[in-house]
C-alpha cells in the first residue's frame, strides 16, 4: 500500500507528493490531468518568484518536480469512490474508474475547481482572448479598458470592485432582479463612479473579430430589449464548482460542496486530507494551493507517525 495518495495533480496535489516524497515513504498521485487548471492559463504572473510563465509551462515544470522523486505517477486516471479506513491503522480505498482499487495509510483529495460557465456563443472561443473568470490573476491585462463583470453575488461584486480600480469602466450584469451579494459590498460598488449595474440581464452572446473579444449581447428580461455593449473582456463570476461530487458521503462537505478542513488539513475522516481550491481554504489561487498541499502532505506524516506499531 502507498503510505501517502494523493488524488489530483494541480499545485496542490504536485506540491504534497513532493513533501510526503522527501518524507521517504511511499507516496503515489493519481489524476485525470497534471497540471490541473493552471494547463487552461495564459500568463502567470503572480507565483511569488516567477515573474512570468505561461500555464502549460507551470504545470511541466509542477510534473518535472514532482517526477524527480520517487513518486509513483498515475495520469489519465479518474478516482469514482474513496473509503476511509474502517478503523484506526487500517487502509483507505481509492477505486478508479478503470476498476482498479488502490490501497493508502492516508490518503489527500486536492481535486481542484472549475468555474461555471455561461454556456452562451462565443464564451469558449473567446476563453483567454477576453473571456476570464478571475480578477486576481487577469485583472490587470485589462488596465485602462472596459469590462464587464457576470454575476451579482459576492463574487460578482467584489470583482467588480476589485476591478473597477484597475480598469476604465466595469459594467455588472445580473440575471435576477437585484444584486444577491452583502449589503455592505453593494454600498461599496454603488458608491464607484466607473461602475455601472444592469439587473434582469441575460447574456446572450460573447461577440468579437475572431481574434479577440469585442463586446457582450444581454436581453433585458423584463422589456425584452436586446443590447450590445463594446468590451475588452469579461469576468465570470457566477460560481466556482469544487470537484467533489464523488466524495458525497465521504467527508463532510460545506454548503458550497467544498470540503472542510482544518488547520491542518484534515478532513472528517480520520487519515483523509484534502488541499486547495477543492477546500474550505478561502481565496483560490496557485500559491495558495501549493502552501495547501505542502500543509496536508505534513498532516498527513504527522498522522502516519502516530500510528501504533503493528
Ligand atoms: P486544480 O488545479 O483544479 O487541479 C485539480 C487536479 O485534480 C487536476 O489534476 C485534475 O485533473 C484532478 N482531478 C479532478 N477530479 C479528479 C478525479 N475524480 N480523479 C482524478 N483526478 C481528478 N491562480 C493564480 O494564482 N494565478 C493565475 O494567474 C491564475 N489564473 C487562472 C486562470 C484560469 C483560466 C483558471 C481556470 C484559474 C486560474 N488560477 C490562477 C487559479 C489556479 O489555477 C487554481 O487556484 C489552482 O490551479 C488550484 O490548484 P489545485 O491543485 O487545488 O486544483
Amino acid at each position: 500500500p502507498f503510505d501517502v495518495l494523493i488524488v489530483g495533480g494541480g499545485p496542490a496535489g504536485a506540491a504534497a507528493a513532493v513533501y510526503a516524497a522527501r518524507k521517504g515513504i511511499r507516496t503515489g498521485i493519481v489524476a485525470e490531468r497534471f497540471g490541473g487548471q493552471t494547463m487552461d492559463t495564459m500568463a502567470i504572473e503572480n507565483f511569488i518568484s516567477v515573474q512570468e510563465t505561461d500555464g502549460p509551462k507551470f504545470a511541466a515544470a509542477l510534473e518535472a518536480h514532482v517526477k524527480a522523486y520517487d513518486v509513483d505517477v498515475m495520469t489519465l486516471q479518474r478516482v469514482q469512490a474513496v473509503e476511509p479506513a474502517a478503523a484506526p491503522g487500517a487502509l483507505a480505498s481509492v477505486k478508479l474508474e478503470n476498476g482498479a482499487e488502490l490501497k493508502a495509510r492516508t490518503v489527500i483529495l486536492a481535486t481542484g475547481a472549475r468555474w461555471r460557465n455561461m454556456n452562451v456563443p462565443g464564451e469558449h472561443e473567446y476563453r483567454t482572448k477576453g473571456v476570464a473568470y478571475c480578477p486576481h490573476c487577469d485583472g490587470p491585462l485589462f488596465k485602462g479598458k472596459d469590462v464587464a463583470v457576470i454575476g451579482g453575488g459576492n463574487s460578482g461584486v467584489e470583482a467588480a470592485i476589485d476591478l473597477a480600480g484597475v480598469v476604465r469602466s466595469v459594467t455588472l450584469l445580473e440575471f435576477a432582479d437585484q444584486l444577491k451579494a452583502d449589503q455592505v459590498l453593494v454600498n461599496k460598488l454603488r458608491s464607484l463612479p466607473n461602475v455601472t449595474v444592469h439587473v434582469n440581464a441575460q447574456t446572450t452572446e460573447v461577440v468579437g473579430d475572431g481574434q479577440k473579444m469585442t463586446g457582450l449581447r444581454y436581453k433585458d428580461r423584463v422589456s425584452g430589449a436586446e443590447h450590445q455593449l463594446d468590451l475588452a473582456g469579461v469576468f465570470v463570476q457566477i460560481g466556482l464548482v469544487p470537484n467533489t461530487e464523488f466524495l458525497r458521503g465521504t467527508v463532510e462537505l460545506s454548503r458550497f460542496g467544498e470540503i472542510i478542513i482544518d488547520a491542518k488539513c484534515q478532513t472528517s475522516a480520520p487519515g483523509i486530507y484534502a488541499a486547495g481550491d477543492v477546500t474550505t481554504v478561502p481565496f483560490k489561487q496557485i500559491v495558495i494551493a501549493v502552501g495547501e498541499g505542502a500543509k496536508a502532505a505534513l498532516g498527513a506524516f504527522d498522522h502516519l507517525i502516530r500510528q501504533p506499531v503493528v
